[in-house]
């Protein structure tokens, strides 16, 4: 590779990843919106449209309502059969780091307003992370952006730290799994889908978002261009931290491709 980092051991990479998303972990957010021109933004509402997750998600609703219920044989379109106090929609976003991902489901779901009116949410979301300065900086956000309720009364929101790889929860715990920018990340991916496919209930969607490869060629070349001289430069200038920011675009160079990670995940459920 362009610097060397092919030859990086697997626990070495651990290390890096640690280390890089501690140095950045301050700058994350505003980084983000520089690197991307606000298009994270985009991406992550995109992410959360396609989940189908939001204020009246009657139909997920009654999904999750039908399976807790044991329920599944029964297609009855009526509202009048879910039963609200099961209808909780348990969601766990992997790798989440500041929390940009687990907000959007909040607030599409509109957790807070529900807490402090019925102390009952539709929706309750983990953000899971390895790193605990992320987590830190995630969870500092979400105080300041939705008071404490959220934590203290009803547990909509939680920040855990735990590793894709070995999650810290029981088999079969979550309806919906989503990892934004955080797969190409970890050491094993495979490892990180089978827990995936482990946590997820049966019927449960996994949904992630990644950089991957560019296959236009004009495109592919402004990206190199962008990636190996804009974006280390950029986290020199602006977070005094070039190497972090190298190993980011390094690892987006790595990380396989859609049809490669498509395969290997069929490959994975086919031996379930
Ligand atoms: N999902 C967030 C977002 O979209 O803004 C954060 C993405 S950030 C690029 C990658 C995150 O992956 C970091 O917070 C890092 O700590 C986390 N991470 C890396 N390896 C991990 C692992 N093995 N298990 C869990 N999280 C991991």
């Amino acid at each position: 590779t362009h610097f060397g980092y092919e030859s990086v051991s697997i626990n070495e990479k651990e290390g890096r990843v640690r280390q890089v998303f501690e140095n950045v972990a301050n700058d994350y957010d505003v980084m983000n919106d520089f690197m991307s021109a606000g298009l994270h933004r985009y991406w992550k509402d995109e992410l959360l449209r396609m989940t189908g997750v939001g204020p009246m998600s009657k139909a997920l609703r009654r999904r999750a309502s039908m399976k807790y219920a044991s329920d599944l044989n029964n297609n009855n379109d009526d509202d009048d059969t879910i039963d609200d106090s099961k209808a909780l929609l348990s969601i766990l976003d992997v790798a989440g780091g500041t929390g940009d991902v687990a907000f959007r489901f909040v607030d599409a779901a509109n957790c807070e307003e529900r807490s402090k009116s019925s102390g009952k949410d539709e929706v309750n979301v983990t953000v899971c992370d390895i790193n605990p300065e992320m987590l830190r900086v995630g969870e500092s956000r979400a105080r300041k952006r939705y008071g404490s309720a959220l934590f203290d009364e009803t547990c909509a929101l939680k920040f855990v730290e735990g590793n894709a790889q070995c999650l810290p929860f029981e088999d079969n715990s979550f309806d919906l799994y989503t990892i934004a920018f955080g797969l190409r990340n970890v050491t094993d991916v495979d490892m990180a889908l089978r827990d995936a496919l482990r946590v997820l209930k049966p019927g449960g969607r996994f949904l992630c978002l990644e950089f991957s490869h560019v296959q236009n060629v004009p495109l592919a070349q402004l990206y190199d261009i962008y990636s190996f001289h804009v974006i280390p430069k950029l986290g020199e200038v602006v977070a005094n931290d070039r190497d972090s920011y190298q190993y980011l675009v390094e690892s987006i160079r790595k990380f396989c491709t859609q049809d490669e990670l498509v395969t290997r995940m069929k490959q994975l459920v086919s031996k379930v």
